[in-house]
């Protein structure tokens, strides 16, 4: 995942975070406060109802194509930029990091069902899935790096700044 995307990411939440408050009803006098629907007026739910399964796939899914595009794009000369190459050429270590992001996102999911903002809960896997699969297609979309040979160094350099 590049830096833009993170940083979308982030203020996806926090965005969300702020719409989230504006949708809040102002308690009544002696009503009773609901007790998982806090935000969003929906009822509660089980953590592991469809939905989530179908929206924690899809995050899956989208990390998997992270890996890909990021695998096709490092074969095809260009440089990661939010991890190091060395990271994203060690296989397995990606891997790792690819389902370590897919875990996350399901934790960060249940604190938002656990404090009943249920509405955020279900806006962090699409928002991940969006933020995945937008990255990964400009992943598939990048060109290779122009190397230019310098005959009397042989010094190779990348110009892939200059495009
Ligand atoms: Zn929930």
């Amino acid at each position: 995942m590049s830096k833009p995307q993170i940083l979308f990411l982030a203020i996806s939440v926090v965005a969300g975070c702020g719409g989230l408050r504006a949708q809040e009803n102002l308690p009544t006098a002696g009503a009773p406060e609901p007790k998982l629907a806090a935000e969003s007026g929906t009822p509660a739910h089980k953590f592991w109802d469809a939905e989530n399964i179908a929206l924690f796939a899809g995050v899956g899914g989208a990390r998997m194509m992270d890996y890909a595009s990021t695998r096709h794009l490092r074969d095809e000369g260009n440089d990661e930029w939010l991890l190091t190459d060395r990271i994203v050429d060690n296989r397995p270590l990606f891997v790792g990091i690819e389902l370590a992001g897919t875990a996350a996102s399901i934790g960060v999911s249940y604190l938002f069902h656990r404090s009943g903002h249920h509405t955020l809960e279900r806006w962090t896997s699409v928002i991940h899935i969006g933020v995945g699969v937008g990255g990964s297609v400009r992943n598939y979309l990048l060109k290779p790096p122009t190397v230019v040979v310098t005959p009397a160094t042989g010094f190779q350099t990348s110009l892939t700044f200059l495009r």
